[in-house]
C-alpha cells in the first residue's frame, strides 16, 4: 500500500515481510536468536539526560516459553527519579523543541533505516520476551518500520502546513508547535511497535518523552532507546524509565511538568491515568492532554450468507494470533443460526489443528502467553465459560514449561456472560447465535467497548448496514479484524476501547502537537 508523495520523500510503502521458509532468513533469524540468548540476563540502566542510572534495587524480565529463563535485568526507578526525569526531560524541551523538524524527520528516517538493517535482533528479543512466534515477531518489528517512516512524512506535512485566508493588509499563518514532555506508556503485547509510534510520534513532532515500557517486556524498551540515540535524537530528548507502573507512573503521569500521557494498555489503567491527569498540580499551568489507547471485546459476525470457509480463517486467525493476546482479537464469534452448527464443527476441526508450542521454535501457531498471573486469570475465565457456555474446543492449560493455553473455543454463550463482556485477552473464543443480521449487529455492539470488527457476508445490503450501525473504530468487511496496516487502517477504538487516536493515519500527529494562528499586520 502507497501514499501520496510528500515533500522529498518517497511515497509511504508497508515494510515487507519475510518469509522464514526461506534459508536465508531462516538462518538469519536463527543467528540472531542465538546472539541474543548470549545477551540474556544483562543489566540495564535508566537513562536520564544522557547519564545512565541505577535505581532502587532491580527486577528481572522472563522468557515466557521457559520461564526460569532471565531476559533483562532492570532498574526500580524511584519516585525521586521519575521526578528527575520529567524536570531534566521539560529543561530540555526549550531546545529540542527548536531544533528544525526537517532534523527529526532525518533522525526518524535514520531510525527506520536501523531498524530494517536489525530486524532479526529486535525479532529475537520479542520471540524471547513477549513470546511471540517468529511470523507475529517480524510484523510487529515492521510496523515500527512503518511508524517511523509515516510519521516523518506525516511531519513534513505539518512542517508546512495549508496557507490560511490571508485577510488585506495582514500576512496569516498557521503553525504547529510541539507540546512539551510526554510520558510514553506502552503494554506489553506490541512492545516494539506500539511503543517505537507513540515515542517517534511524540519525538517527530518535537515534543521530549520519558519511555516507561511495561514490566514484562522492558529490554525491548531498553534496546529501542539505544537505536533513538544512535539514529541521532540527543540523548536529553528521550528519557528511559523502567519501574512499578503503578508507583513510578503515578509520580510520572501527576508531576505537573509533564504535558501530555500517551498510554496503550488495560481499561482500568487507561481510566486511572486520565482521572489522575485531570487533577492540577500545585504549579501545573496546562490541562494535560491524555491519548489513551485501551482494550476491546472485539467481534466477527458470520452471517447466513458469508463463505464458511473464509468466516472460519478469518475467526481462526484473529482469536488465536498471539495467542489471543492483541486488544483486536476476535473475541467473540456471532454466527446466524441458519450456519451456526455448521460453523462450530469446522471451527472445532480447525482449532484442533494448531500446535501450541515454544516461541523460539519455528513453526507453532501459538506460543505462550505473558506470565503466570495472565495464564491463571484467562484460565479463571475458562471456568466461568464452562458454566456460562458449552466447551466446544481446549479448555485448560497446554503442556510444556512455558505458559501454555490449549486455544479454546466456548458455544452458546448469551451476551450478559462474563465472557461475552469483559475482555479475556488470551485465547479463548466465545460463539453466539444471531437470529438474523440485525440482532447480530445488535450483538455485536452489546459491549462498553469499541476497538474492532468484522463482518462476513456476500450481501451488499447488509455490508452498508454494517457500516452504518458497526459501532466499532476499525471496522473490517469479509477479512479478518487482526492486522491493522499503518497508512491503510488507522487504529484506534471507540467507547472504554480509548481515545480514538487512529495511530499510523493521517491525523494522529496533531494530538502531538498545539497550532497557534499568527496575524501580522502589514506596514
Ligand atoms: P496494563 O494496563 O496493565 O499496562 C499498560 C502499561 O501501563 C504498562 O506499561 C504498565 O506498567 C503501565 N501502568 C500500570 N499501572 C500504571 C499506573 N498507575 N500509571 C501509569 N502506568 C501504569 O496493560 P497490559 O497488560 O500491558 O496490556 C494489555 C492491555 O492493553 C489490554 O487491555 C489490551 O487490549 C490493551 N491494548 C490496547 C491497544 C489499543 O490500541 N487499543 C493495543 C495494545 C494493547
Amino acid at each position: 500500500m502507497a501514499t501520496a508523495g510528500l515533500t522529498g520523500l518517497a511515497p509511504f510503502r508497508n515494510e515487507p515481510y519475510r518469509d522464514f521458509h526461506q534459508g536465508e532468513n531462516r538462518r538469519a533469524m536463527e543467528e540472531a536468536l542465538a546472539r541474543a540468548r548470549a545477551e540474556l540476563g544483562r543489566e540495564y540502566d535508566l537513562l536520564i539526560a544522557g547519564r545512565a542510572l541505577k535505581g532502587d534495587g532491580t527486577f528481572a524480565s522472563f522468557n515466557p516459553s521457559k520461564p526460569s529463563e532471565i531476559v533483562g535485568v532492570h532498574q526500580r526507578g524511584s519516585v525521586e527519579q521519575a521526578r528527575e526525569a520529567v524536570e531534566s526531560a521539560h529543561a530540555y524541551f526549550g531546545e529540542w523543541s527548536r531544533t528544525p523538524a526537517s532534523i527529526r524527520i532525518d533522525m526518524l528516517r535514520n531510525a527506520a533505516a536501523l531498524l530494517r538493517s536489525r530486524k532479526s535482533e529486535f525479532n529475537a528479543w520479542m520471540i524471547l520476551e513477549a513470546g511471540k512466534n517468529w511470523v507475529e515477531a517480524e510484523a510487529d518489528t515492521s510496523e515500527a518500520i512503518d511508524f517511523c517512516e509515516y510519521y516523518a512524512r506525516q511531519m513534513t506535512r505539518f512542517a508546512h502546513p495549508e496557507p490560511l485566508l490571508q485577510l488585506p493588509g495582514e500576512t496569516d499563518e498557521l503553525v504547529y508547535l510541539p507540546l512539551g514532555v510526554g510520558v510514553i506508556i506502552p503494554p506489553w503485547n506490541f512492545p516494539l511497535a506500539i511503543l517505537a509510534g507513540m515515542t517517534t510520534a511524540a519525538l517527530a513532532a518535537g515534543n521530549t518523552v520519558i519511555i516507561k515500557p511495561s514490566s514484562d517486556t522492558p529490554t525491548i524498551g531498553a534496546k529501542f532507546a539505544q537505536l533513538l540515540v544512535e539514529a541521532g535524537f540527543p540523548a536529553h530528548s528521550i528519557a528511559f524509565f523502567t519501574g512499578s507502573g503503578a508507583t513510578v507512573g503515578d509520580a510520572l503521569v501527576s508531576h505537573p511538568k509533564t504535558r501530555f500521557v500517551s498510554f496503550t494498555g488495560s481499561r482500568d489503567v487507561g481510566l486511572h491515568i486520565n482521572e489522575l491527569a485531570a487533577r492540577p498540580q500545585k504549579g501545573q499551568i496546562w490541562i494535560k492532554r491524555v491519548i489513551a489507547e485501551m482494550g476491546g471485546k472485539d467481534a466477527i459476525i458470520v452471517d447466513s450468507e458469508a463463505s464458511l470457509d473464509e468466516a472460519v480463517s478469518g475467526v481462526v486467525a484473529s482469536a488465536y494470533g498471539y495467542q489471543g493476546q492483541k486488544c483486536s482479537a476476535c473475541s467473540r464469534a456471532i454466527v446466524d443460526e441458519s450456519l451456526y452448527d455448521a460453523f462450530l464443527e469446522k471451527l472445532k476441526a480447525r482449532v484442533a489443528q494448531l500446535k501450541v508450542g515454544p516461541a523460539e521454535e519455528f513453526g507453532y501457531d501459538m506460543g505462550p502467553v505473558i506470565n503466570e498471573r495472565a495464564r491463571t486469570t484467562i484460565l479463571g475465565y475458562i471456568e466461568t465459560g464452562k458454566k456460562e457456555g458449552r466447551l466446544i474446543a481446549g479448555g485448560g492449560a497446554a503442556p510444556g514449561e512455558g505458559h501454555f493455553l490449549q486455544p479454546t473455543v466456548i458455544a452458546d454463550a448469551g451476551p450478559d456472560a462474563r465472557i461475552f463482556q469483559e475482555e479475556i485477552f488470551g485465547p479463548v473464543l466465545t460463539v453466539t447465535k444471531a437470529h438474523g443480521f440485525e440482532h447480530a449487529l445488535e450483538l455485536a455492539n452489546a459491549t462498553e467497548y469499541g476497538l474492532t470488527g468484522a463482518v462476513y457476508t456476500a450481501n451488499a445490503e447488509k455490508i452498508r448496514l454494517a457500516k452504518e450501525r458497526f459501532f466499532v473504530g476499525n471496522l473490517y468487511i469479509n477479512r479478518k479484524c487482526t492486522g491493522a496496516m499503518v497508512g491503510a487502517h488507522p487504529f484506534g477504538g471507540f467507547n472504554m476501547s480509548g481515545t480514538d487516536s487512529k495511530a499510523g493515519g493521517p491525523d494522529y500527529l496533531l494530538q502531538y502537537l498545539q497550532a497557534q494562528s499568527i496575524a501580522e499586520k502589514k506596514s
